[in-house]
């Protein structure tokens, strides 16, 4: 589930779980990181190496985690159960 607010730009990550979190996601890149050239192009024909892909997708959940408010939607509900948006402070959000 995503949370976002209707009168300004705030928004952040999906709830996370055991399944679903910014730790989780780069354990994915994890066979890229040890079988590739790091500083062939990602793909053929692609500018960026796979040295960046990795490393943008690092500061990717970086942001992530620096961004989230509310991990849980029970987090959410204890923490701001007047659904008040953490940026513009109404109460605005709205979850989809
Ligand atoms: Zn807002």
């Amino acid at each position: 589930m995503f949370i976002y607010c209707q009168s300004c730009d705030w928004e952040q990550d999906d709830y996370w779980s055991k399944t679903y979190n910014p730790l989780r996601s780069l354990l994915d890149w994890e066979n890229v990181l040890l079988t590739r050239e790091l500083d062939k192009p990602f793909h053929e024909g692609m500018e960026d190496t796979v040295r960046q892909v990795l490393c943008h997708e690092l500061k990717r959940a970086i942001t992530r985690i620096e961004n989230m408010q509310y991990r849980t939607p029970e987090e959410k509900r204890t923490k701001n159960p007047e659904d008040i948006c953490p940026s513009c402070g109404n109460k605005t959000l709205e979850i989809d």
